[in-house]
């Protein structure tokens, strides 16, 4: 059993130490992403054989009957899937796909032959931890979230709400994409710091939506057309004239 114990603290420093290695990558240095990648994959290879090791500590071993179990070699990741398939406790075949994506990123890694995209690998990650909450909640194995250190808590709640996830990927691209403009709370979804301006119109980079800009008749600033009134659109569609709310409540304070 003490085996069991350690294949599940191991799994969780692995773990603590992938998370870590995520918080700590940015746009500038992805390089951390390569070692989250090493970690992560290595967390759960360790995570399944503990559970493995849970039904029997002798199970984790390819030849349980062996004479000499210290020659053995041990199970792999992929052996672990199939036990718990044997067992009915099934993985999705997106999360076998996720699996299989990452395995083969960690490959590429170890023979220095990857070319990784860091936002690809930490949405993998993320989909991968909510699966194996999902997963570990439905077959009552450890939480995932009692194995989490407190510098790595915030990292974890943002892979594993979806929600969070989406909204750190598009402050992001937002922020890739800001040139020398300020990200703002977009006008649509109101999320922080999301939107951009792209050409002649804003752009937010979570809900997608686009609000063009005008430029104000009478102060000449240019405004989101949420925060305009069409002035004068007599001469048709194609002049319509744009004021800002804040010019039109000047105008009125004084009629
Ligand atoms: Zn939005
Ligand atoms: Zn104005």
């Amino acid at each position: 059993m003490s085996q069991s114990l350690d294949l599940l603290e191991n799994a969780a420093d692995s773990l603590n130490e992938a998370l870590r290695r995520v918080r700590d990558a940015t746009h500038e240095n992805p390089r951390p992403y390569k070692f989250a990648v090493l970690h992560f994959t290595h967390a759960i290879e360790l995570l399944f054989k503990h559970h493995v090791a849970q039904a029997h500590p002798l199970l984790i071993y390819r030849n349980p009957f062996s004479k000499n179990l210290s020659k053995e070699s041990t199970i792999g990741l992929w052996d672990a899937v199939q036990f718990f398939k044997n067992e009915q406790r099934e993985l999705t075949e997106e999360t076998i796909e996720d699996l299989k994506w990452i395995k083969d990123l960690r490959n590429n890694i170890e023979h220095y032959k990857f070319e990784m995209d860091p936002r690809a690998a930490r949405l993998a990650i993320g989909r991968l931890i909510r699966a194996l909450n999902e997963f570990h909640e439905e077959n009552d194995f450890t939480d995932l979230e009692t194995l989490i250190e407190a510098d790595c808590r915030g990292t974890y709640e943002k892979l594993a709400d979806e929600y969070e996830q989406r909204l750190f990927e598009a402050q992001r691209s937002a922020e890739l994409a800001k040139g020398n403009d300020e990200r703002q709370t977009c006008f649509s979804c109101g999320s922080p710091k999301t939107m951009v301006r792209s050409g002649n119109k804003l752009k937010c980079h979570f809900c997608n939506d686009e609000i063009p800009l005008h430029e104000c008749v009478r102060c000449t600033e240019r405004y989101p057309e949420v925060l305009m009134r069409v002035w004068n659109d007599d001469k048709g569609p194609a002049h319509t004239d744009w004021m800002c709310d804040f010019c039109y409540d000047h105008i009125f304070d004084h009629d």
